[in-house]
Parts: C-alpha cells; structure tokens; sequence
C-alpha cells in the first residue's frame, strides 16, 4: 500500500459521514492521484487552470474536479467543459463570466462563494458587506446557468485555535444568514467548505460540510 492510499484510508475512515473530502491535488503529479483514485476517491481540488487541464485530459472522467483558486475570468472558458465545482467565486465579475460560458456550454455548474473570514489581508474572497452586494444585485438575480451550493473560507493561518475556530463560526453563521435571507427555498445551498490540513478537526467541530486537504494526503508541496 502506498503512503497516498494508507493517509487517504485513515482520514477517511475518522470523517463523518456527511463531511465530504476534497482531495487538493495542485502540485502533485498525476500517478498520485491515480493512486487516491484507485483507493476510491473521486473528489479532488485544483487550485490553476493549466494545471488542470493537463490533469484532467490524462485521469478517469468521473473525477469530480472542484476548482478552489483564484480565478481569472479569461481561464474560465477551458474549464467549463468538465469542471464539477467552482469553489471560488470572488466577484461578480467572476460569476457573470462562469455564467456566460455556461449558457454556452448549455451547462448548469456549481458555485460556491469564497469569503474572506482571515485576517491576513493576502487571501482572497468576498467580505460580508460584498458578499451581500453580490447577491441584491439584478445582474445576479437574473442569472440562470449557476447555482449557487454555499459559502466557502480559509481561516488564518496561526497556530492560535481560538481564532481559528472563531473565524469558522463566523463563516457558518454568514451562511445560515445567506439560507435564511436569500437562498430559502434553494435546497442547493448546502455547502459550507472549510477545514485543511491543519483545521479540518475544527471545522468539522463548527459545520463544516466539506473539507479541502492536500498535504495530509499527497504529502508536502514546495509552496
Ligand atoms: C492548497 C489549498 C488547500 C489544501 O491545503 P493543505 O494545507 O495542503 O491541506 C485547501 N484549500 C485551498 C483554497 C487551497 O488553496
């Protein structure tokens, strides 16, 4: 049994049934993911398009591919023939072009939010206020071919769990606010993806419905 297959059965085996685990497979090459694939993993996340490309052409067709980078509006078009999941959506901007591409693609695809819950100023997302402005807009209300499944965050990167743990709640208190004003009656918006290698524990503690870990699986990245 490889290192891959052995990290993927003991994280796997500790979840909760209801949490999903995206597998963060950016930087690590593809006979790793292979190896996760054949373990039964079908969930991975990508944070580059070219990168993903690349991947995508050469690995099984049932991969579920959750995109969780910054993205740029121009590389939208190359991943909307198979990408499962766009995790995040930062503007506007962002989402009227997925938007656009989509009703060309004839395709609905998944969206979540991304909300900048940190404190660094280096990560991205949406603040609340943004956030709400997003979602009151015309632009967005008159959107057809997204559908929006939830909200997703990266806490700071500190070892101080109290933080951390007060970042996630405000996450999942945002997104109950989003439910209940916004998305009532969209059965979709479920998802809460937080928690990575290091805060998983955490945010599974706090609601998380997804979590996104890479070094715990494929082991260290160079960045
Ligand atoms: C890289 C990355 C992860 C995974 O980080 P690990 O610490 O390796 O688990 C999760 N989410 C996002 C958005 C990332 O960019």
């Amino acid at each position: 049994m490889g290192n891959v297959t052995e990290s993927l059965s003991l994280l796997t085996k500790s979840l909760p049934h209801k949490v999903e685990l995206v597998a963060v497979s950016k930087f690590h090459p593809s006979n790793l993911i292979q190896e996760a694939y054949d373990a039964g993993q079908r969930v991975f996340g990508e944070s580059r398009m070219q990168e993903l490309n690349d991947k995508q052409n050469i690995l099984p067709k049932d991969i579920q591919w959750h995109f969780i980078g910054h993205l740029q509006t121009n590389k939208v078009k190359a991943i909307i023939p198979y990408i499962y999941m766009i995790q995040s959506v930062d503007s506007l901007k962002l989402l009227q072009e997925i938007e656009k591409q989509a009703k060309a693609h004839n395709k609905t695809i998944r969206c979540l939010l991304e909300i900048h819950i940190a404190e660094e100023d280096t990560k991205n997302g949406l603040s609340f206020e943004e956030c709400i402005e997003l979602v009151n807009s015309n632009e967005f209300k008159e959107m057809e071919s997204v559908s929006i499944c939830g909200v997703m965050g990266m806490a700071t990167y500190t070892s101080d769990t109290d933080q951390i743990r007060s970042e996630f709640k405000k996450l999942k208190n945002f997104f109950d606010k989003l439910k209940t004003d916004y998305f009532k009656d969209k059965t979709t918006f479920s998802e809460i993806s937080m928690g990575m290698s290091g805060d998983y524990h955490i945010a599974i503690e706090e609601g998380s419905t997804m979590i996104r870990v890479g070094s715990l699986i494929f082991g260290n990245r160079d960045n």
